[in-house]
């Protein structure tokens, strides 16, 4: 687990108390989540057990070969500032060497304020940033996907990859 913290406040925000949850954003650590799942899952429905483990070599061997390619696609990018809406991205950072330790939340779980989000973006000047990243739970997108569908795809912001490229 990263960034387990070494005393516990407040201050920090308080949904990360136990260290930062968001393993699955690391490759690696899907594969054992998903042995973990086939394990668990195979125990509480034996005679399905060839069928979870057979799913879950499938999905690993699947991870395993694309592994190489978003490596080689992240490459160019190595050392390259992004900013998270929340502090999610720890193991994929470490993962594609790439740095995400700036946040539009000001702390995690705590929603932007206007000076924070005036200090990101000097940071993000200073740091030649340009991406900002959110995940589908936890940032701007998932209030958006809730609005009324004629209220959807308003403004400026582009998802990337686009929706309609795959992948
Ligand atoms: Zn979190």
């Amino acid at each position: 687990m990263l960034e387990v913290p070494t005393s516990l406040d407040r201050s920090r925000g308080d949904i990360h108390a136990a260290g930062n949850p968001h393993f699955s954003g690391g490759p690696a650590n899907a594969i054992i989540v998903a042995r973990h799942l086939a394990d668990a899952l195979s125990r509480l429905e034996p005679k399905s057990r060839e069928v979870f483990q057979a799913n879950a070599q499938r999905f690993i061997a699947e991870l395993n070969t694309r592994l190489p390619q978003w490596e080689a696609k992240l490459a160019p990018y190595k050392g390259q500032t992004i900013v998270g809406y929340h502090n999610a991205w720890p193991y994929f950072a470490n993962r594609f060497g790439l740095v995400i330790d700036l946040f539009l939340e000001p702390k995690p779980g705590i929603p932007p304020t206007p000076a924070h989000l005036v200090e990101v973006i000097s940071a993000m000047r200073e740091r030649k940033a340009k991406v900002i990243i959110a995940g589908p739970l936890l940032g701007p997108s998932h209030r958006r996907d809730h609005r009324r569908p004629h209220q959807r795809n308003r403004g400026g912001r582009q998802p990337f990859p686009r929706r309609n490229q795959g992948n």
